[in-house]
């Protein structure tokens, strides 16, 4: 994956350090939240903003 830093702190302060499909905090899950692709990028996603979010490990499995 190749976005940009700017991008990831975006995604990241968006939903408030928070799991946007869990809702919990990043101090309260295992590991660390990661920038996903709504829309993965195989099946024609793009690293556009609207096309990522902030997941935990579970939530992005
Ligand atoms: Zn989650």
């Amino acid at each position: 994956m190749s976005l940009s830093d700017p991008v990831r702190q975006i995604v990241r302060q968006r939903p408030g350090n928070c799991c946007e499909y869990c809702l919990n905090h990043q101090d309260y899950i295992m590991g660390r939240l990661q920038v996903d692709h709504i829309l993965p990028v195989a099946n024609g996603g793009g690293d556009e903003i609207e096309n990522l979010c902030l997941a935990c490990e579970l939530c992005n499995q």
